[in-house]
């Protein structure tokens, strides 16, 4: 992970950590933790300090970390492609959209390539409890939770872009190589020089 020094990479993996030591205390205590820690769950999840503004939420993400978890143990499909379990991901820097060297917004897509237009399938998939299904937005959408772990970083692989079927995301590479192959499409029909 060139450029980054080890003290912000261990900061970074401190906060992750952090983070998912919360949500085991949350787990393990039905919530209790969650509610006595209050402001602090309220930054991470919502980028808001304003406990009370989010509070009513807390039971319902604590049975989400709980569903996750088990899709991790039971679901080897849903545990091959999150990428937030690579080392790399754990000890990289926090992010608000993909890596664009790996990624790129596909030919066909119909909206604006900052948009999920009224798609969600990444969210509604796994049932996450911050996605509002009427107006299409995350409530968590940008909090230190979101940049930390894989939705700020989601697609980074073939395997994501496949398990939620995204209709948005391509892999670069093989958008290049499609538009490379259509180039020599065109080349090959036109018609020779004289
Ligand atoms: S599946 Fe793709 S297009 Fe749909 S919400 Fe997720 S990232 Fe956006």
């Amino acid at each position: 992970m060139p450029g980054h020094s080890p003290v912000l990479r261990l900061y970074w993996l401190s906060v992750r950590l952090l983070v998912v030591l919360l949500g085991t205390l949350a787990v393990a205590t039905f919530s209790l933790s969650a509610f006595a820690l209050a402001p602090l769950h309220s930054w991470l999840l919502y980028g808001d300090w304003r406990f009370w503004r989010h509070w009513h939420n807390f039971p319902r993400l604590t049975r989400q970390v709980r569903r996750v978890a088990f899709k991790l143990a039971r679901e080897p499909d849903y545990r091959g492609m999150t990428a937030f379990m690579s080392a790399s991901d754990w000890l990289g820097p926090p992010m608000s959209a993909p890596d664009r060297s790996l990624v790129t917004v596909r030919a066909d897509w119909p909206h604006a390539a900052g948009t999920c237009g009224s798609c969600g399938r990444c969210c509604t998939e796994i049932g996450c409890p911050s996605f509002d299904p009427r107006s299409k937005l995350c409530a968590s959408y940008d909090s230190p939770f979101w940049r930390y772990f894989p939705c700020g970083r989601y697609p980074a692989t073939q395997a994501q872009i496949d398990y939620y079927g995204c209709p948005k995301w391509a892999m670069l590479a093989d958008a290049l190589a499609m538009e490379e192959a259509g180039r020599e499409k065109v080349r090959a029909a036109a018609p020779p020089l004289r």
